[in-house]
């Protein structure tokens, strides 16, 4: 009999909700909501249609249908409790989210911080597939960081996702977490903004819009400014995987994210160098790009249940 799992991924505008064989990996449906942020009520009451939907589809096809997991972008106890999602979520303080859905829907639920979800889903379905000691860095508007060891997830919540904020240069950029020079404000979609305005591209460029994609794109048609910009990106990020390679010693480094997207095979090979760990001879890791892509944090949310 097939076994079934719901996995939601909140995400900053859209929560996308997906039915997921946890045995193949396969996402059987998917359904995208705006997310709601204000409204704990009218929050439950879109999910749980998506969940009702799913739940009558695995009741058709008698599945068993093992619960609901989900990826919350904030500090999540591992009692099902939310903390805080940074104010992202307003009514998300101290919420019980798990019992929640469970009183609603009479099925199981599971929560973990979304980036750490995320890692599940590449350890399990994705890049981290044939690898034993899995980092998964999303590149995205911030920096997320999940880490697995036989496809189990590493650290403890609520505090385990927040190795992004390692410091990594003593510039002048504050994090919103109050440090100046995390890894975070580095290298999110923030993060090459800060390094691209401190370059003068808004002067330079103006008609360009200043994202990731945009100075990738130019770096890649030969744009000198935006060759440096990406240059000093790839640095810091290099400086980042350095340390966590010495913290973790991954097998295999997966990078999702909108701005692995960006990354050329060049500068994924710039960062990772084989003199790292020179002690320990036989130690070499990969970095990959997630191929997941939008449903690593679908498929990982799921596979809290294969924990
Ligand atoms: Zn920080």
């Amino acid at each position: 009999m097939k076994t079934l799992a719901i996995g939601i991924d909140i995400g900053g505008t859209r929560t996308k909700i997906g039915l997921v064989n946890l045995d193949t990996g396969q996402v059987e449906g998917i359904l995208i909501t705006p997310t709601e942020t204000k409204d704990a009520d009218q929050f439950l009451k879109t999910i749980g249609e998506a969940i009702s939907q799913f739940k009558r589809k695995a009741a058709t096809e008698q599945a068993i249908l093992v619960g609901v997991g989900m990826g919350v972008p904030g500090f999540v106890f591992a009692d099902g409790t939310v903390d805080s999602t940074y104010g992202f979520l307003e009514f998300m303080e101290d919420y019980p989210l798990a019992a929640h859905i469970q009183q609603q829907h009479d099925l199981p639920c599971l929560l973990d911080n979304d980036a750490r979800v995320v890692a599940l889903g590449e350890a399990i379905y994705g890049q981290g597939r044939g690898f034993v000691r899995i980092l998964v860095l999303t590149l995205g508007t911030g920096l997320g960081i999940g880490f697995t060891i036989d496809g189990k997830l590493d650290g403890q919540l609520p505090f385990a996702h927040m190795g992004g904020h390692m410091t990594i240069t003593t510039n002048d950029f504050v994090c919103y977490c109050g440090k100046t020079g995390c890894l975070e404000s580095l290298v999110s979609g923030a993060g090459i903004g800060r390094i691209a305005a401190r370059r003068g591209w808004l002067q330079q460029y103006p008609e360009i819009p200043l994202t990731a994609e945009s100075i990738f794109a130019q770096k890649h048609s030969g744009n000198t400014v935006a060759k440096a910009i990406v240059d000093e990106y790839i640095d810091y990020l290099k400086t980042g995987i350095d340390n966590y390679i010495n913290l973790y010693a991954p097998d295999v480094i997966v990078l999702g994210g909108g701005i692995a997207k960006g990354l050329s095979k060049n500068e994924t090979d710039q960062l990772y160098t084989s003199s790292l760990l020179r002690p320990y001879k036989a130690y070499k890791t990969t970095v990959l790009i997630s191929e997941l892509e939008e449903q690593a944090g679908i498929l990982g949310s799921a596979a809290l249940f294969k924990e």
